[in-house]
């Protein structure tokens, strides 16, 4: 940035920072502690020898940042006038955000932005969690007069007025939904009517399909049904104030749809609403504006100024925020237009994946396996191809594979390999801290494959570079978040050679940017092997930009399922859509999926025409 006086931010990610290991080469190169005119970098007794920056006395050169052999340090200059909007910040040195997202009465605001960027600080200061300290961290903390008067003239003055006089009432979905076994305990009906101060709980609890589970103890439930109780419980409270931290985490596309009509019927006037989510489909259909919040994640975050929920999203795809004059990103994420559509690949060498490597062929099949029966049509998987799944939970998917890789036997038809020893690379669908190895993520990327982590090798820079893991190699996986301990799971998972991957819902908790760059990694994989991959994808936007056909899997979880033909994209979206009621068209900008409003002009058209998926 040039011209005027800038604001200097010097960040320290204190998990990365290891001056042990370094000997301060950050505070050894700094010009002005070799000048001996002042100290703007010292090792601070008070923080374990770690080191600290003045930013008074720093003169922004970032010779520390290139010395560190961490990347832990950051240090940006941005404009001054932003230090009059800074919000928060977490200590000297720590993460900084400014402006906050505007509530609005009887309407859904979304959030939209990297991970890492503020969003879950700024819901949990709306929240009333986190008192915001306006970025002060010395000279003790402002008091709520001093806070009031700083959002003077705004509506975040009357909301934080409300806030401070007690007349909001907060519910507050948080955003792990793993973390709520260690914290709540019981059976799932008495914690719902625990939190039914509306009388509805159990109502929307067989709504949403969670009657069959109400006598278990919370312990027993998947990440998709605590994901459900959480919403449910959320819902049933008598509450002015909404707030969803990514709320379509492990839900398959109907429930998603079920979750986000559900979510939007909360804004009523009197009612404020706030949801942060990654997936831009349920984003879209549930939100009336949305605020993006941009920056350097782990550094600092910067709340957007409102958008309409269109242009919003466009915006962020093609990254650039024109009211801010912002670039937040060189490229624009587009979407693929689907490909030219091969025949249905229905039998071994059909198409035109004749001309690739044959990996694994199936006749009409039926697996059965303690009281669930899996059926399947014929098909085939080539190499250099990603077949996009797409069902519901519990439906039979892994139990496919695993047929496939010859670890079940079909009691009725037959799996043919084309490869000796099929070898299956596969990333489950929940990733817990306990479900990982006790060990750092350069183990495990090394006990996958040593190759990514050779500097300089394709799989390097897209498992590791592109993923941003480097600066992660040292930490412990299980002392993750819910989104790093994601993209090591996937990252190692996609290491390992092997003919075919199942990746079960690589986006969960993953940022938009993340799950377009995970997406490429998968092709890049699986087209540089000549492996097939098996991709299951509750992300239209995802599963569309990802897949060269699509598997569709249905049944009742947990009972029956049966797993289709792969179809070419567009047939198969077309049929997905149609099972759920749902009509779909692109976005003329960005080519990325929308959903219609139920009943719209577009809505009724495409279903009388039958096109469910006008992509
Ligand atoms: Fe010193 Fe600041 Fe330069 Fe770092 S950026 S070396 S702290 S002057």
């Amino acid at each position: 940035m040039q011209g005027g006086l800038r604001l200097r931010l010097a960040v320290i990610d204190y998990d990365t920072c290891k001056p042990k290991k370094c000997s301060y080469e950050c505070i050894a190169v700094c010009p002005v502690n070799k000048s001996g005119r002042g100290v703007a970098i010292e090792a601070d007794t008070a923080s374990r020898g770690k080191p600290v920056i003045y930013e008074d006395a720093c003169i922004g050169c970032a010779l520390c940042v290139k010395a560190c052999p961490f990347d832990a340090i950051y240090i940006v200059n941005l404009p001054m006038e932003l230090e009059e909007e800074a919000v928060h910040r977490y200590g000297v040195n720590g993460f900084k955000l400014f402006r906050l997202p505007i509530p609005r009465d009887g309407q859904v605001v979304g959030l939209l932005g990297r991970n890492g960027t503020g969003k879950t600080t700024a819901l949990r200061i709306l929240a009333g969690e986190l008192k915001p300290n306006l970025g002060r961290v010395e000279g003790g903390e402002p008091g709520w007069d001093e806070i009031l008067r700083r959002f003077r003239g705004s509506e975040l003055q009357t909301y934080f007025k409300k806030l401070v006089d007690g007349k909001l009432r907060i519910a507050h979905k948080i955003q792990y939904v793993e973390l709520v076994p260690r914290r709540l305990k019981g059976r799932v009906r008495d914690l719902l009517q625990r939190a039914d101060e509306r009388g509805i709980a159990l109502e929307l609890a067989q709504q949403v399909g969670l009657d069959r589970v109400l006598d278990r103890d919370v312990r027993q439930l998947s990440g998709g049904e605590l994901q459900k109780m959480l919403i449910v419980a959320v819902l049933s409270r008598d509450a002015n104030v909404y707030i969803f931290d990514e709320p379509s985490s492990y839900l398959d596309i109907r429930e998603r749809m079920r979750m986000a009509r559900l979510i939007a019927g909360a804004a009523k006037p009197g009612a404020y609403v706030l949801v942060v989510e990654h997936d831009l489909a349920v984003l879209d259909y549930v939100s009336d504006l949305v605020h993006i919040l941009y920056g350097e994640p782990g550094a600092y975050g910067i709340v957007s100024k409102p958008y309409s929920t269109k242009e919003g999203i466009n915006v962020f795809l093609q990254g650039y925020l024109p009211a801010e004059n912002i670039r937040l990103r060189k490229e624009p994420i587009l979407f693929r237009k689907p490909a030219p559509e091969a025949a249905p690949a229905t039998a071994p060498g059909a198409g035109r994946e004749a001309s690739r490597r044959r990996i694994v062929g199936w006749t009409s099949l039926r697996v059965a396996l303690d009281g669930f029966t899996l059926t399947s049509g014929e098909g085939a998987l080539h190499g250099g191809e990603v077949i996009g799944v797409a069902g519901p939970n519990g439906i039979g998917k892994t139990t496919f594979v695993k047929t496939l890789a010859g670890v079940l036997k079909p009691a009725e038809g037959a799996v043919y390999p084309y490869v000796e020893d099929l070898r299956v690379s596969y990333k489950p669908q929940y990733i817990s801290p306990e479900s990982l190895p006790d060990a750092t993520v350069e183990q495990v990327l090394k006990a996958a494959n040593p190759s990514a982590l050779a500097p300089g090798s394709w799989l390097n820079l897209e498992l590791v570079k592109r993923m941003r893991l480097d600066k992660l190699l040292d930490r412990r996986v299980r002392t993750l978040s819910g989104g790093e301990m994601q993209k090591v799971a996937v990252a190692a998972a996609l290491a390992r050679e092997a003919d075919v991957y199942l990746l079960d819902e690589p986006s969960a908790y993953l940022d938009v940017e993340e799950r377009v760059g995970v997406a490429r990694a998968i092709r890049r994989v699986v087209e540089t092997r000549e492996a097939a991959a098996l991709v299951v994808e509750h992300d239209l936007m995802i599963l569309d930009y990802v897949s060269d056909r699509i598997m569709l899997v249905s049944g009742e979880p947990g009972v029956r399922g049966h797993v289709d033909d792969p179809r070419p994209v567009k047939e198969g979206m077309n049929l997905l859509l149609q099972n759920l009621g749902v009509t779909v068209r692109k976005d003329e900008q960005t080519g990325r999926p929308r959903l219609n409003k139920e009943g719209s002009y577009l809505d009724r058209m495409q279903r009388a025409r039958k096109l469910y998926y006008a992509v």
